[in-house]
């Protein structure tokens, strides 16, 4: 095999290694089947047995209720900014939306073409860098919804517990720390996600849904944009990504082996704690979240200069740390260290930091 290197890529992201291996060792035939799984009918038996597996395993994991429906559906997190406000914010009606971040602006962007938002409080001046207080968020009572970003995966900006909303139907795109540490679940309406970064390949997305919101969907949405659709078709409306839903079965399976959420979340914390000592161990490198809500996930950070910067990240990458730049919206460094990121690789960027520190500080 050739050797892998350390992958901070925000995502598509790194891969459990065990999943891969399963994955290469039954791709030319499934146990038992005599084809990949990218070769069989999305209608037989064996993949009926794959998504059942993606299902029970999430709901495992997650202690999904059985109130709760699970989708996967195709066009990204990206279609979720589009599909709830067309499902949920009626014309007359407005929702809510809590900005932390770059996704959450796009999230609100999609809303409006759809209906009225009150945006309910957004971080922007200070540049992204926490969530709001209760104090600072104007949460209107009769929303249809109040939308959030568990974790904003560009500036790095975390919550730690949801907001609370009352009886308002929260919504959460919580594409960058899906499956990263346990959560109450009843606690959410909507809960929504791109596999792509904690779950499996692009090209899924993950929606769980509180059945009772399903009455309030407009009649003659586009049938693929109608929530309600897939549900009656357990996501086999039309061709799922068949794949995908097959690594993300994987990828649960591999969880629930590690001793699930709980576990995986102590191990996130630790992995992410050893970058934030080191960051904060100097001037010369600066944090970009406050220190409260700093994700777990991504890690974002800055030097003293761009042009530290770019240094920074070509000598890193000569050294086997991929990805590290930071989004060009945002620039500096951002390390994502997503569930399947090893901690290992967490040791060799403290150590590439300190060193890289004493040659340039
Ligand atoms: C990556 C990301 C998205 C976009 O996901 P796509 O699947 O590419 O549409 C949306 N929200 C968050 C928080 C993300 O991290």
């Amino acid at each position: 095999m050739t050797e892998r290197i350390f992958n901070f890529s925000a995502g598509p992201a790194v891969l459990p290694v065990p999943v891969l291996e399963e994955a290469q060792r039954d791709m030319l035939s499934l146990p038992g089947v005599g084809m990949s799984v990218m070769e069989i009918s999305h209608r037989s038996k064996t993949f009926d047995e794959i998504i059942a597996r993606a299902e029970s395993g999430l709901r495992e994991l997650m202690g999904i209720p059985s109130n709760y429906h699970i989708l996967f559906l195709q066009g990204g997190a990206s279609l979720q900014f589009s599909m709830v406000p067309m499902n949920f914010l009626p014309s007359e009606g407005s929702a809510d939306y809590v900005l932390t971040g770059s996704w959450g602006k796009k999230a609100l962007k999609e809303a409006k073409k759809v209906g009225g938002v009150n945006v309910a409080a957004t971080m922007a001046d200070g540049g992204f860098t926490r969530v709001p207080s209760r104090e600072e968020m104007s949460l209107n009572p009769h929303a249809a919804y109040v939308h959030m970003t568990s974790n904003e995966t560009i500036e790095g900006v975390q919550w730690k517990r949801e907001p609370n909303v009352g009886n308002v139907p929260l919504v959460s795109d919580a594409s960058s720390d899906i499956l990263s540490r346990a959560i109450d679940v009843n606690k959410y309406a909507i809960i929504y996600a791109g596999a792509q970064k904690n779950m499996g390949p692009s090209g899924v997305t993950l929606v769980i849904l509180r059945e009772d919101l399903l009455q309030h969907i407009p009649e003659n949405l586009p049938t693929m944009l109608d929530y309600r659709i897939h549900v009656e078709n357990k996501s086999l409306y039309n061709t799922p990504n068949t794949w995908g839903i097959y690594i993300l079965s994987l990828v649960c399976k591999w969880l629930q082996e590690k001793g699930g959420l709980a576990g995986m979340e102590r191990e996130n914390e630790q992995k992410a704690q050893l970058i934030y000592d080191a960051i904060d161990a100097t001037d010369f490198y600066r944090g970009h979240a406050d220190v409260d809500c700093r994700s777990t996930m991504n890690v974002t950070f800055r030097l003293p200069a761009e042009e530290l910067e770019k240094k920074f990240v070509a000598e890193a990458t000569a050294q086997g740390l991929d990805g590290l730049k930071g989004h060009r919206s945002v620039g500096g460094i951002r390390a994502s260290i997503y569930n399947a990121f090893p901690r290992a690789g967490c040791e060799a960027l403290v150590s590439f930091m300190k060193d890289f520190e004493r040659r340039n500080g």
